[in-house]
């Protein structure tokens, strides 16, 4: 009786810390609660800092909306937005960059992701990530090169530095994990990092179509192996190193 007592007290302080722990540290988190940590929920899926900017923000995730809708067809993925249009938000939820995604339950922007480019793009993540489970956050069936290289496509990323020829992008085919990503991409050199995988896409329509890259995402979707789908297409990608790289516009005819 005493023993089931100590383990009875452990795991109620175990509650407590943990409790305390969740509302003391910020970080993503908080995404779980918003509105305990200052944000007001104007819509079932959009929670906001300023709810006197929640028109911008409808207009942002619609507009994400319908060039999603372009490319990937009706959309299944169902986020929740988190808009932090001041820095102490974005500190408090943990969001360091202009944006993140969480799998495909949460898109969490700070002050300078809040444009239709970032959102674009965020939503992209959203998509692709529901078609995996969160049995793949680790090892994701979409290696990140592709993920970024598709979100960079998508939302049409103009500041990103795109390598000249294949052989110059293609390491960034060995980032498979987030881990992988987080550790290469820098403050300094990430327009290179998302401009390599940017190319590697572009590079897959060029060689095989807009119709090869819905291939190659539908297969794995369905399960197959990323590199498996990726050697099956219809025409060659990503196989010659001195093949230039060049941005092709895809004009989203699914076929
Ligand atoms: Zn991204």
């Amino acid at each position: 009786m005493h023993s089931l007592n100590r383990i009875f007290r452990g795991l109620t302080l175990i509650s407590i810390a943990a409790g305390l722990m969740y509302f003391a540290l910020p970080g993503q988190h908080r995404a779980l609660t918003p509105q305990l940590f200052g944000l007001t929920q104007v819509q079932p899926n959009l929670f906001i800092d300023d709810v006197s900017r929640s028109a911008q923000a409808l207009d942002l995730i619609a507009q994400a909306d319908r060039t999603n809708r372009a490319f990937f067809g009706p959309l299944e993925a169902t986020p929740t937005f988190l808009f932090c249009y001041s820095v102490e938000c974005a500190d408090d939820f943990g969001i360091h960059t202009s944006g993140l995604t969480l799998r495909d339950r949460f898109i969490l922007l700070s002050p300078q992701g809040i444009n239709p480019m970032i959102v674009t793009h965020e939503r992209a993540h959203a998509e692709l990530h529901g078609f995996g489970s969160w049995v793949d956050y680790f090892d994701p069936i979409y290696p990140m090169w592709f993920d970024e290289g598709l979100a960079s496509f998508i939302s049409a990323d103009s500041r990103l530095m795109i390598p000249q020829t294949v052989g110059e992008a293609i390491w960034t085919t060995d980032l498979h994990t987030w881990r992988d990503w987080g550790a290469v991409v820098t403050r300094e050199n990430w327009p290179q990092v998302y401009g390599a995988s940017l190319g590697l896409v572009t590079d897959i329509i060029d060689q095989s179509g807009c119709s090869g890259l819905y291939k190659l995402i539908q297969d794995v979707r369905n399960g197959a192996d990323f590199d498996v789908a990726l050697d099956e297409l219809p025409g060659t990608a990503l196989d010659r190193m001195d093949r230039k790289l060049h941005v092709k516009p895809c004009l989203f005819t699914r076929s």
